[in-house]
């Protein structure tokens, strides 16, 4: 019973997104630039991040109390993800120049409600997760660099866009620096990259479907960021991507 609804919760997930992204590409979700009063009731933007991805650190953290990961390998995994989550949840929430800026409440129960479901099938996941043997050891091994490397490049994103206001400036600017010199939305790039690494180092069928969504929310999102910019800034330079480096 339980596997069968883990089951119907992942498909429901690649589901999910397709959705999303298929909405994402005519409606650009309502927060941040897009942000405009009037859509209903809304919560400071870093209340707004600790409430959406608190699902994930701590549903996800019981879930694998009651149920431990038999193997080391699964532990290491739970550890990575506990890392990601409590930097997204604290640590980006607090360095936010303009916390309280209103975010759309709908935004942040929806992404709470698919955080509930996100965790629960990827915890659930890990339960029963041996060590990977002959070539799909390898590709794990491959996956955890990708991980670190998506990390790292989406954490010193998220802080560069950040050090472009000074306290109390609410305005844009072109970021420049590091890969915000090739694309748009490096933030983005680089959480891609690290959910397709943990997917590629867990090899579950939950995790894969997380790296899809992630796609299929940011993807579109990169792209108006990108026409965001041609629109807003004459100086920006059209040859730089919204998502991948000299791709697209
Ligand atoms: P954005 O890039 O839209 O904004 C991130 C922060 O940087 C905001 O505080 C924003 O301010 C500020 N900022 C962005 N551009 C500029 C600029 N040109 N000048 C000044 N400040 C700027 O990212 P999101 O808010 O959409 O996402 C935040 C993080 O969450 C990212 O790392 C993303 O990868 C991750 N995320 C992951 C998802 C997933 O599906 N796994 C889904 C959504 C986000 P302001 O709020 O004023 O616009």
């Amino acid at each position: 019973m339980t596997e069968s609804l883990l089951t119907a919760g992942t498909w429901f997930m690649g589901f999910l997104g397709l959705a999303t992204m298929m909405s994402l590409f005519s409606v650009t979700a309502p927060y941040g630039r897009y942000f405009k009063p009037g859509i209903g009731p809304t919560i400071s933007t870093r209340w707004g991040w600790i409430l959406m991805e608190s699902p994930s650190v701590f549903l996800f953290a019981a879930l694998v109390v009651i149920n431990p990961p038999k193997s080391a390998f699964a532990w290491l995994l739970v550890a990575l993800w506990e890392w990601h989550y409590l930097y997204r949840t604290f640590i980006f929430s607090s360095i936010l120049r303009r916390p309280k800026k209103p975010m759309p409440l709908s935004i942040v129960l929806t992404g709470f409600c698919f955080n509930l479901l996100n965790s629960t099938i990827n915890a659930f996941a890990l339960h029963n997760l041996e060590q990977p043997a002959g070539g799909y050891f390898y590709l794990s091994i491959f996956g955890f660099v990708l991980f670190f490397v998506g990390f790292y490049i989406h954490v010193r994103s998220d802080y560069l866009l950040q050090t472009l206001r000074k306290q109390g400036e609410n305005d844009y600017k072109i970021p420049k620096g590091f890969l915000f010199d090739l694309v748009v939305s490096p933030n983005y790039f680089g959480e891609i990259v690290q959910w397709t690494g943990f997917a590629l180092a867990s090899q579950t069928l939950p995790a894969w479907m997380f790296a899809f969504y992630t796609v299929a929310n940011l993807l579109p999102r990169a792209l108006s960021h990108r026409r965001w910019y041609v629109d807003n800034f004459k100086e920006f330079s059209t040859s730089k991507k919204a998502l991948i480096p000299w791709l697209l």
